[in-house]
């Protein structure tokens, strides 16, 4: 295993001010994965000299080896041309090679390296020399497991607001209640006359759609059906496009999720995308896809207002 002691690629001096303390098992084995990439490479780079160095003169020496990305030299200046271009190559990956070693967030796994090589009064961390397991591999799992604990939370929490929601008759009139007051632009709603109902017209847009709460008699509404039925005409391509986008939102049951959802497309025709910065991408196409924006912050006890980020469907 490759050792911060080797003094000839320069790692950093050990117990740097901006070094992190390894604590988590997860940092531990990220760091783990990234040494052995580095080893990796070590092994790599020892190729290099003299094979890869030399290697257009390979099929001129054994013609049977000559290959397509690596054919034998026609003329002297051809050879000489191809020997350099493979010199540089070789440099630039020399290049790559040191700046991983000096990479920042390297510098806390060498100076734990360092310490707990101190601990052992220099006894190499891994005796056997080899690497036992693929840290990679190890690395993966992990954050795998993570995000699953973590969608996991998530489910519980958003079946907690549910129930609590669908426990409160009436409780979506208070959320359009609520919605109205905030005079959202560009933003018109009107309660329907039969059952759970309204109609949302996005002003600016040109477009409105039709909302109604699906239910079982005597029970909460569950879901939140979305149409853009409007008399006298078929729907429109942009109504169709953020219809799509609508009904795979998650939430369903959530009438507020939906509202702050459908708002989002109040400015549609001046709001660019969030990955590529354009309005309309090389199809002409608007950004119709909504995604929730990340890490979004909701106060204890008061109402949630969700926001959004525009994206074209092929920027994801
Ligand atoms: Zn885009």
């Amino acid at each position: 295993m490759a050792t911060p002691n080797q003094k000839s690629a320069q790692g950093p001096a050990p117990g740097s001010s901006n070094a992190m303390p390894l604590t988590s098992e997860f940092q531990l084995v990220s760091s783990l994965a990234k040494l052995q990439d580095l080893e990796k490479k070590i092994h790599e780079l020892r190729t290099f000299m003299p094979h890869g160095l030399l290697e257009p003169l390979v099929p001129i020496a054994n013609p049977e080896k000559a290959t397509l990305d690596n054919p034998i030299a026609e003329t002297p200046k051809i050879l000489r041309d191809s020997l350099d271009e493979t010199a540089r190559a070789r440099v630039a990956d020399v290049q790559q090679f040191q700046s991983l070693w000096r990479d920042p967030e390297m510098l806390s796994v060498w100076s734990h390296v360092e310490s707990r090589i101190k601990e052992s009064n220099g006894l190499l961390l891994q005796p056997t020399g080899k690497w036992e397991r693929d840290y990679d591999v190890l690395l993966e799992e992990l954050a795998q497991k993570e995000k699953s604990n973590v969608d996991e939370r998530t489910q519980e929490e958003e079946h907690v607001e549910r129930v609590k929601v669908q426990s409160t008759e009436g409780e979506w009139k208070n959320v359009l209640e609520r919605f109205v007051q905030r005079n959202v632009p560009g933003v018109r709603v009107i309660q329907g006359q039969d059952g759970p109902s309204l109609a949302v017209a996005l002003v600016r847009a040109g477009v409105v759609f039709q909302v109604r709460g699906a239910a079982e008699t005597g029970s909460p509404v569950s879901d939140w059906e979305v149409s853009s039925k409007v008399a006298g005409r078929p729907p429109t391509k942009l109504e169709n496009a953020i219809l799509g986008c609508l009904e795979s939102r998650p939430r369903k049951w959530d009438i507020a999720f939906l509202l702050d959802m459908i708002s989002s497309y109040a400015d549609i025709k001046q709001t660019p995308c969030v990955k590529c910065n354009r309005l309309t991408n090389d199809a002409a196409q608007l950004p119709v896809l909504r995604r929730p924006q990340a890490n979004q912050q909701f106060a204890e006890g008061t109402p949630r207002i969700y926001t959004f980020d525009a994206l074209h469907s092929g920027c994801i």
